[in-house]
């Protein structure tokens, strides 16, 4: 089994948005901003070879909506064909992609126009798609928050193409890869948890976007229910903490993964790591 990273990009996001209610002088101190208060985040995808499967989770923002979405400055955005090449893979060969939920920063390249852009065609052309039942049917029917955030050309190709499957309940995809539903954020969105070895990986997607949300009650003023964003939180962390499991942040600019202890009530950092660091 081997695990690698796909960084598929960079953006902008205001501080404010990302920290909610947490005021400025408090948050800055753990994550850095510009003088236009915009915080840099990552779009950290995972690609996980087991011996039957070869499975992406998440895809980044593409390229298809890049002008659009100019005010995220969005970066170094990375092609899926040439990142799995670099790695020894191909598009074709990915049996699994899980989405964690279907904001465009999430699952832009699962979908990319045909050679002669008559057509968008599904990435990922032998995959499944594992996506929540609940996030789906927000993606079809979005409240007025979450509206902007969907494109159904990010993912409505992948459903025409019949390589839908839609998870209700906690599953397993294959023996090492379980996938986990947390609502809060959005409804529905999947986490993976990893079984590496003695070791889990927790794919924290927007549950914890990046290691300087820890502390429970900072979450994101876009979480459409915040309340239910801090219980699965506690949750996600208790359980990490209890077990040494390893989170591994896609948003987080300046940290790839860490294991929490529980101080006090209170979760803290036990040690930060590099994936590269879990393999080994
Ligand atoms: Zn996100």
């Amino acid at each position: 089994m081997k695990l690698d990273k796909i960084e598929a990009g960079s953006f902008l996001a205001d501080g404010g948005a990302m920290f909610g209610v947490v005021p400025k002088r408090v948050w800055q101190k753990r994550y850095p901003c510009n003088d236009d208060n915009f915080c840099t985040l990552m779009m950290r995808c995972l690609v996980i070879k087991t011996d039957e499967k070869l499975i992406v989770i998440d895809t980044g923002t593409g390229v298809k909506q890049l002008e659009y979405l100019k005010y995220y400055h969005f970066k170094d955005i990375a092609d899926f064909d040439t990142e799995l090449k670099k790695l020894g893979y191909s598009a074709a060969e990915v049996t699994d992609v899980i989405h964690t939920h279907l904001h465009f920063d999430h699952c832009g390249s699962s979908t990319r126009f045909n050679e002669d852009k008559s057509e968008i065609i599904p990435t990922f052309p032998n995959a499944a798609y594992w996506v929540g039942k609940a996030q789906w049917e927000n993606f079809l029917n979005p409240n007025v928050r979450e509206g902007d955030s969907y494109f159904a050309e990010n993912m409505i190709p992948v459903e025409k193409a019949g390589r839908l499957k839609l998870v209700e309940k906690d599953m397993y995809i294959c023996p090492e890869v379980e996938v986990r539903l947390f609502n809060g954020h959005t409804a529905g969105q999947l986490v993976p948890y990893i079984h590496f070895g003695a070791k889990t990986v927790v794919f924290t997607g927007d549950v914890i976007p990046f290691q300087a949300a820890l502390p429970i009650a900072w979450v994101s003023a876009y979480d459409t229910f915040p309340i239910t964003s801090m219980e699965e939180k506690e949750r996600m962390l208790s359980e990490a903490a209890e077990k040494q499991q390893i989170l591994f942040f896609e948003h987080d600019a300046y940290n790839e993964c860490c294991t929490v202890q529980r101080v006090n009530g209170k979760y803290r950092v036990n040690r930060t790591y590099l994936l590269d660091e879990i393999k080994s």
